[in-house]
């Protein structure tokens, strides 16, 4: 679905050359390179990658004519280069319960990323827990309670206000002793106060790791993809609150701004777990990087 929907936007290069020109062959020189460039800014891929992989393209192809399908193809094999390392699925650990920190932005999906997390491990046997960690946003809270319902998965809450980190210790207790497989907890998104945001998840992994002291096991940022550049600085906040151990692109079937995806991959080289592809429960994907980048070239 990710690929569809991404398809039936107009590619970079669809944009760049034109319909028309789709079976013609032009000369590759310097303006059409330097238009390359622009656009390959101009979605997102940030200055330094769009200039590595216009420089990678001229390579052997400079004063020589070559056809949109041999362009398209170069610039997709390049993108796919750049994505293939960071396509990783959410590694499983045998621990009981596996611990995963979900991070990131008010508005980025979290809510909506844990349920669709929640519902694909539970449709794969496993059993899992959700701890809404943000007690301060009631409506977060009674977000996931409806997410968890729809998983089928429970959702341990505090009262408002109270101390994520004791949420996160009774979740992690009660966890263990259910034996359960999975434990995911949201927190919050506030950024306004960034030191008070990063003592609240350093004591909830500081309280959890009384119980295990390997959890959390992964600390996943969510990131709007629709965001843009954006996107770049939250991962830079982010992996200064908490240490960050792979993403979760969400928004990709709204928007051609996929190439954010590019530049998040060639600067930071965390892995991408998934995407996120609507806002229903199954709308959530493995990264495909080939698919990824023969949609974004279109
Ligand atoms: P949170 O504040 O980070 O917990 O964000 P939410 O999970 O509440 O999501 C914010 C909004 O984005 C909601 O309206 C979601 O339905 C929407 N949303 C989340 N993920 C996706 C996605 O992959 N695609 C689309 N189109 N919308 C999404």
């Amino acid at each position: 679905a990710a690929a569809e929907t991404a398809a039936a936007k107009p590619g970079i290069l669809g944009r760049l050359l034109g319909q028309s020109v789709e079976t013609s062959r032009r000369v590759l020189d310097d303006a059409m390179l330097e238009r390359l460039e622009e656009v390959l800014i101009e979605a997102d891929m940030g200055v330094d990658c769009a200039l590595r992989v216009t420089a990678n393209i001229a390579e052997g192809r400079m004063g020589k004519r070559v056809s949109t399908a041999e362009l398209k193809e170069a610039l997709a094999t390049e993108i796919a280069r750049i994505m293939t390392p960071v396509a990783r699925p959410l590694p499983l650990y045998p621990s009981r319960p596996q611990v995963v920190l979900v991070v990131g932005v008010n508005g980025s999906g979290k809510t909506t990323t844990i349920g669709k997390l929640a519902s694909q491990f539970k449709a794969a046997g496993k059993s899992v827990v959700i701890a809404a960690g943000d007690t301060f946003r009631a409506a977060a809270v009674e977000q996931l309670q409806v997410w968890g319902q729809r998983a089928g998965v429970p959702v341990l809450t505090a009262p408002e206000g109270s101390d994520p980190a004791s949420l996160a210790f009774d979740a992690m207790t009660k966890a263990q002793a259910d034996g359960a497989d999975l434990l995911m907890i949201d927190t919050a998104g506030r950024l306004q106060n960034r030191a008070d945001l990063m003592e609240e998840l350093s004591k909830i992994v500081r309280v959890i790791r009384k119980k295990d002291p390997d959890a959390p096991h992964n600390t996943i940022l969510v990131l709007d993809a629709t965001t843009g550049q954006n996107a770049i600085n939250q991962v830079e906040i982010f992996r200064k609150l908490a240490d960050v151990s792979g993403l979760v692109m969400t928004k990709l079937d709204g928007t051609a701004k996929g190439g954010i995806l590019v530049a998040l991959a060639d600067k930071f080289g965390l892995p991408i777990h998934a995407i996120g592809v609507g806002e229903q429960i199954d709308d959530l994907a493995p990264f495909d990087p080939e698919d990824f980048a023969r949609a974004l070239v279109g």
